[in-house]
């Protein structure tokens, strides 16, 4: 059948969400009755309730995820049978990519036609890391002729996962997949805003041979599910993907526990373009506007800082602004919407309140400042001028469609510039400059930095996402098999022989 706006209005009438945790392999209302309201951003209307869980709750998950560690009913099944099920699971994700979409794209207001690709890739994560489970090698430490000292990659135990809303699927599946590959049992703890995917995605997992306990959600706020998560004692490992400044709050409660932490967290990211690519910039500027403003601007390596050589400031931003154009926002229903809903009053809020900010201290606009609230929650692109890098609104993360312009002179004052941040996530280069380019690489605080010495070429010329090591902004590494490593301990054994 044909995907139309009709077709997901039709699904998403039909939707009965299960809006609860899952604990042990069953669904389980919280146990206090407690319940948030769920409201779509492109409606602004309730989609429904969902079970918050309290801290008996969460005891409850952890306890279920200790027994199926214990028991060794997944790390037991031996490397073989463990890809199978997380190869089932990808596949399960695969052929129920359009309803996890159609739940990411209601709770978030992101385009239907994104959210189902973005289900898609979730699938590539498992896919990716179970194909990794018989090639995770251990090593063999220097020793005499009469020893062997192995040094073997062992599961940590009950990892716990805390995710943020903007990809959701995708960073439920960042979590789960490396932390199962490597033979953890794990809690997930999905954003309020939205969880039904991360629901949907452990039941699929159920059904693909994932044993019960294994992999368990639960659903509810930040300060008291994912707070009564973060201090508990019974977590090996906690893994949080958020902001900065709760990244701080849930390392402190797990260092009362003593608990190791990874933490992905915020970024201001710069991209800087010098002089010698002016001539392409009209290639250049769409790349380069979707680096900022893709997801409305809601992803940690957002490019929302543009340094750009104070030569082609203007026609740099003419470009962009032109090339901005295009994010419109629409129906996220719709399959040829491309730009959806900011995803929640908060972060409506947030936007609005930094953008006044900054014109109050003497930005300048180099886009229609159009924000609007109704039907649901709209920001089309923002390019401010005029900014100074001492503004909050240069310096902090908007976590929204705002890219402000700050001019350099020379390179090492770009470096600086780029330098000059409270993130270190990632950056962009536009340069056909070889020299300039290696010496960027080298000097950018950053965990990511892509080079371009002409725009992307499409199909075929990205990365694979899931296989490339990925940090920079707190600490742990995610993707590919260092971040799989990332999962296990080491144990050393001794054998003298
Ligand atoms: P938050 O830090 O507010 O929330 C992240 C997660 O933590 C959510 O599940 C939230 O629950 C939970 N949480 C909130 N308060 C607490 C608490 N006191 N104790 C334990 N858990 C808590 O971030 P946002 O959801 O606003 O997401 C945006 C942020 O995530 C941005 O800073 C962005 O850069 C970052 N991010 C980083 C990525 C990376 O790889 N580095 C990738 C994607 C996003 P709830 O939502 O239910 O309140």
């Amino acid at each position: 059948m044909e995907r139309t706006l009709e077709f997901w209005t039709d699904a998403s009438n039909a939707l009965r969400p299960a809006a609860s945790s899952i604990i042990d392999g069953r669904r389980q209302a919280s146990t206090s009755g407690s319940v948030v309201d769920v409201v779509n951003p492109a409606t602004r209307r309730v989609l429904f309730e969902l079970h918050s869980a309290g801290p008996e709750d969460v005891d409850a998950a952890v306890s279920s995820a200790r027994r199926s560690f214990a028991d060794k009913r997944w790390r037991g099944l031996g490397p073989a049978r463990m890809k199978g099920v997380l190869l089932s699971i990808a596949s399960g994700i695969e052929a129920r990519a359009e309803e996890l979409g159609l739940c990411d794209s209601l709770e978030m207001g992101k385009p239907i036609a994104e959210a189902v690709v973005q289900a898609r890739i979730a699938a590539s994560f498992f896919r990716h890391f179970g194909e990794c489970i018989d090639k995770l090698y251990g090593e063999i430490a220097p020793s005499d002729a009469f020893s062997f000292g192995l040094c073997l990659p062992e599961p940590r135990g009950v990892c716990a996962g805390i995710v943020p809303w903007n990809f959701p699927i995708i960073n439920a599946a960042l979590k789960a997949a490396p932390a199962l590959a490597a033979g953890n049992s794990v809690v997930l703890k999905p954003s309020e805003i939205a969880s039904l995917s991360a629901i949907m995605m452990s039941e699929i997992a159920l059904e693909a041979g994932l044993p019960e306990g294994v992999l368990n959600v639960v659903t509810g706020t930040g300060p008291v599910t994912g707070a009564a998560l973060a201090r508990h004692p019974g977590i090996d490992l906690l893994d949080f993907t958020g902001s900065t400044a709760t990244g701080r709050k849930v390392m402190q409660l797990a260092a009362a526990n003593g608990t190791p932490v990874h933490l992905e967290l915020g970024g201001k990211s710069p991209q800087i373009f010098f002089a010698d690519m002016v001539d392409r910039i009209g290639e250049c500027a769409p790349v380069m506007a979707g680096e900022v403003f893709w997801n409305v601007g809601q992803w940690c390596v957002a490019r929302s800082r543009l340094l750009v050589h104070a030569s082609v400031q203007d026609e740099v931003v003419t470009a962009l602004a032109t090339a901005a154009e295009r994010f419109i926002p629409g129906n996220p229903l719709d399959p040829a919407t491309g730009y959806g809903a900011v995803a929640s009053e908060m972060q409506f809020r947030k936007v609005c309140s930094h953008v006044k900010q900054a014109l109050a201290s003497g930005a300048r606009l180099a886009t229609p400042w159009a924000p609007r609230e109704e039907p649901g929650f709209a920001i089309p692109p923002v390019i401010l001028t005029g900014v100074s890098p001492s503004m909050p609104a240069a310096r902090e993360e908007i976590f929204g469609p705002v890219l402000v312009v700050l001019p350099f002179g020379t390179e090492e004052e770009a470096i600086a510039l780029a330098n000059d941040s409270d993130y270190g996530l990632a950056a962009s280069v536009w340069t056909g400059d070889l020299a300039c380019a290696t010496r960027m690489g080298r000097e950018l605080s950053s965990g990511r930095i892509s080079v371009h010495a002409r725009p992307p070429r499409g199909e075929g010329s990205g990365l694979a996402l899931y296989a490339e090591p990925f940090g920079g902004s707190g600490f742990g590494i995610a993707g590919g098999l260092e971040g799989l490593r990332s999962y296990c301990r080491i144990k050393a054994v001794e054998l003298h022989t």
